[in-house]
C-alpha cells in the first residue's frame, strides 16, 4: 500500500480516523475509527447505511462503504490525535455515480486534459450559541466591512483557525470582518480543485469546531439577517495545461485567453441550470436578487452579467488570467460546486460559447438599463426547474447525481412550501 495509513498513525500519534463522506446536502457524515482498526477500513472501507443520510438511496440498499482517499488525511490541528479522512464511496464494489466527492473527479478527468485550479471564499459568520443573534453585540455598525475593533474582538477564534491553517500548509494569507454584523472570511492559497474542495469540507468542520471550543457558533448559511449582507462562496477559476495557465494571455481583454472567455461563456449560457447547485436551500434565494442591505450593497448578483473588476455582478476578472464567480453561497456543496462550474465552462469551450459583451457598470443601480440581461432564479423551485431542464449539466454529471439530488432538494421544497410561515398570517388572517 503506497500510503499505510496504520503506519502514519502509529508515527504521528494518531489515536482515532474520522473517515468521512459528504452527502448530496454537504453534511459531512463519519465514522469514528480506532487506529488498531484502520487497516481493515483503510482497504474495504468503513460501513453506512446510505439512505439514513441525504443520497438517493433506500433503507433496502445493501451497505455503502466509504473508502478514505489517504492523500486527504489531515490531522486535527485543535485536536491533532484525531486525522481526518475525505473518503469515496462505493457499492456492491462499484463507485457510487451520485457520490460528490466521484462527480468532482470523474469531471476533472473529462476535461480534455486540463486541470482545474480553484480557489474559494467562505464567508461565514459568528452567531451566539443558540443561534439566534451575532455573537458580539458591540458589533452594530452600518458599514462593518473589514472593521478592525470587531475583528480584534475575535482574535483568539480568527487566530486559532488562521494558524491551523498555516501548520496544514494551505498558505493562508488573510482574515477580516465582512460586510455584514458578525461576518468574517479567511483566504487561503488556491490549488487543485480536488484538494481545494477537501479544504474547504475540513474548513467548515474547523471552523465550526473552533468556534465552539470558544463558547460560540459558526454558520455558513447564505442569508441568516435578512437585512445584512449574506454569506457567498465566490469561487475563483484558471485552467492548466501541465505548468501553463491556458486562461492567462497577456494580449487577451483584461489579461484573459479566448479559452478563458468561453469558459465564461459556458457559465453564463447555463447560469440558471446551475443555480440549484450554487444556491441549494430556500434560503439561497435571499442572498440572489436581494434588496439593498443597511451596509448599502447585497455584493450577491441580480442578473447574468461579467464585468472586470467590479462587484456588482455574476462574474468578475479581477486579475489577468483567472475569473470569479461569484454566484454560490456557503450552502454550496465544496464538490458540486467545482464540478457544476466544470461542467458548464468546458460546455463553453467545446462549443465556443460567446460570453457577450462585458459591463462596466454599477449592476446595482443601472442595471435596469442593460436590454437583455438574463435574470437568476427567484426561488429554489425555479432552479430545481432549470436544472431538470439542462441537458448539459445532466450529460456532463450525470444522471444518477442530477436525479437524485431533483429528487430530495424537491422533497425539501415541499417540506417548506407546506410550513405555515408568519408572513401569511399577518398578510392574510383578515382577507
Ligand atoms: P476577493 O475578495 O478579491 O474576491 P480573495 O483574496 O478573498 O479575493 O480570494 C481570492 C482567491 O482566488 C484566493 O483563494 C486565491 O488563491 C484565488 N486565486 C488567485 N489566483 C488564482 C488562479 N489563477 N486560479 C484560481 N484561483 C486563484
Ligand atoms: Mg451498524
Ligand atoms: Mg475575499
Ligand atoms: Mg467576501
Ligand atoms: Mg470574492
Amino acid at each position: 500500500m503506497a500510503t499505510d495509513l496504520a503506519k502514519i498513525a502509529a508515527e504521528r500519534g494518531i489515536k482515532y480516523f474520522l473517515i468521512s463522506y459528504v452527502d448530496l446536502f454537504g453534511g459531512l457524515r463519519a465514522k469514528l475509527v480506532p487506529a488498531s482498526a484502520i487497516g481493515p477500513m483503510q482497504r474495504d472501507g468503513a460501513g453506512f447505511a446510505g439512505f439514513a443520510t441525504w443520497l438517493d438511496m433506500s433503507p433496502a440498499d445493501p451497505d455503502l462503504f466509504a473508502v478514505p482517499d489517504p492523500d486527504s488525511l489531515i490531522q486535527l490541528p485543535w485536536k491533532p490525535e484525531i486525522g481526518w479522512l475525505a473518503s469515496d464511496l462505493v457499492m456492491d464494489g462499484k463507485p457510487v455515480a451520485q457520490a460528490p466527492r466521484t462527480v468532482l473527479k470523474t469531471q476533472l478527468a473529462a476535461a480534455d486534459g486540463y486541470t482545474m485550479k480553484t480557489g474559494v471564499e467562505c464567508e461565514y459568520f459568528l452567531i451566539s450559541a443558540d443561534g439566534t443573534q451575532i455573537s458580539d453585540a458591540a458589533d452594530n455598525a452600518v458599514k462593518p466591512c473589514y472593521d478592525q475593533s470587531a475583528l480584534m474582538r475575535r482574535y483568539e477564534v480568527i487566530r486559532e483557525i488562521c494558524d491551523a491553517m498555516l501548520s496544514l500548509g494551505w498558505g493562508a494569507y488573510q482574515n477580516d470582518h465582512e460586510d455584514a454584523n458578525g461576518q468574517f472570511e479567511m483566504n487561503w492559497n488556491y490549488d487543485d480543485a480536488l484538494k481545494t474542495a477537501d479544504r474547504h469540507v475540513f474548513f467548515k468542520f474547523m471552523v465550526r469546531s473552533i468556534a465552539e471550543k470558544h463558547g460560540l457558533r459558526a454558520t455558513f448559511m447564505p442569508k441568516p439577517f435578512i437585512d445584512l449582507t449574506g454569506s457567498g462562496c465566490h469561487i475563483h477559476v484558471s485552467l492548466w495545461k501541465g505548468e501553463t495557465n491556458a486562461f492567462s494571455d497577456p494580449q487577451g481583454e483584461l489579461g484573459l485567453s479566448a479559452l478563458g472567455y468561453s469558459f465564461i461563456g459556458g457559465l453564463i449560457h447555463n447560469a440558471d441550470a446551475l443555480c440549484a447547485i450554487t444556491n441549494p436551500t430556500v434560503n439561497s434565494y435571499k442572498r440572489i436578487n436581494a434588496p439593498r442591505t443597511v451596509s448599502g450593497a447585497t455584493w450577491a448578483p441580480n442578473t447574468v452579467t461579467y464585468t472586470g473588476n467590479n462587484r456588482t455582478h455574476m462574474i468578475r476578472i479581477p486579475d489577468a488570467g483567472r475569473f470569479e464567480f461569484r454566484l454560490a453561497d456557503g450552502a454550496a456543496n465544496p464538490y458540486l460546486l467545482p464540478a457544476a462550474v466544470l461542467a458548464a465552462g468546458m460546455d463553453g469551450i467545446r462549443n465556443t460559447r460567446d460570453p457577450g459583451k462585458r459591463l462596466d457598470i454599477n449592476m446595482y443601480t443601472d442595471g435596469h438599463k442593460v436590454r437583455g440581461a438574463k435574470k437568476l432564479p427567484l426561488n429554489l423551485l425555479d432552479a430545481l426547474r432549470a436544472l431538470d431542464k439542462s441537458t448539459v449539466l445532466r450529460t456532463a454529471l450525470g444522471a444518477p447525481l442530477i436525479d437524485g439530488f431533483l429528487k430530495l432538494k424537491t422533497q425539501e421544497w415541499n417540506d417548506y412550501s407546506r410550513h405555515l410561515t408568519q408572513w401569511e398570517r399577518t398578510n392574510t388572517l383578515d382577507i
